[in-house]
């Protein structure tokens, strides 16, 4: 088992191999061909699977075949300072340490690419995030409060969102971030309906999951690993 069968191009390769790894992780292995067949994914995975790299490498694998064009337009708007910013791909996690590792896990894989990945999470300084923000912004991973609030003050907008990705969904209902998923998941709806790839992944899988499945991803597949 090998990385080189999912084909996920050059790049994605080199960077596998400056990270070390060499063998695709279970939930890898079976969720990276879905996700890169443009299938939405529920998966069940526990922490420490591999998951991140589950879905970061075949969502950042389709943004560089896309190459820097399109993304080029969709992130910039007209001045460079006070601009509004719009990601292309979007990961929600439940707390700042997770998204400081998934944002880690996104620099090491987009290394070499046209991808510039952010991370915003609560309890931080605003001013900082912003300014990383207009250094510009392709693929954004946030936490959901800190996300809001970023959509209400203008500077971020979902207009152009392809991938979302809710990690630890269970998590985040716990910590009673549905009202803001809703809504986040809501603005991307209204104006890429049908082009957006949706992704969730869970430790467990209740019936309060299941409801967010069913209203979020559009025929998908489910992975138990
Ligand atoms: P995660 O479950 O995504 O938090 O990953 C757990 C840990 O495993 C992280 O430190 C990753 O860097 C590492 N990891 C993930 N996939 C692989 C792999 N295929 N080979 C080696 N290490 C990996």
């Amino acid at each position: 088992d090998s990385f080189k069968e999912a084909d996920l191009g050059e790049i994605i390769n080199e960077n596998l191999e400056l990270c070390k790894y060499t063998v695709p992780t279970p939930v890898q292995k079976y969720a990276i061909p879905i996700i890169a067949g443009k299938r939405d994914l529920m998966a069940c995975a526990q922490t420490g699977s591999g998951k991140t790299a589950a879905f970061l490498l075949p969502v950042l694998s389709q943004l560089y075949a896309e190459g820097p064009g399109e993304s080029h337009k969709a992130t910039t708007s007209n001045q460079r300072s006070r601009r509004k910013l719009f990601p292309l791909g979007l990961i929600l996690s439940p707390t700042r340490e997770l998204a400081s590792q998934i944002y880690d896990e996104a620099r090491k894989f987009s290394y070499r690419s046209h991808v510039r990945p952010c991370v915003v999470y609560g309890g931080a300084d605003v001013g900082a995030q912003m300014r990383d923000l207009d250094r510009g912004c392709h693929l954004l991973v946030a936490t959901p409060g800190r996300l809001v609030d970023f959509i209400q003050r203008g500077k971020i907008g979902l207009n152009y969102i392809r991938f979302v990705v809710l990690d630890e969904a269970d998590r985040m209902l716990d910590m009673g971030f549905e009202p803001q998923i809703r809504k986040i998941v809501e603005q991307s709806d209204m104006t890429t309906k049908g082009e957006r790839q949706t992704l969730m992944f869970s430790a467990t899988f209740p019936k309060e999951i299941q409801i967010l499945a069913r209203d979020f991803l559009d025929n998908y597949i489910f992975l138990a690993v």
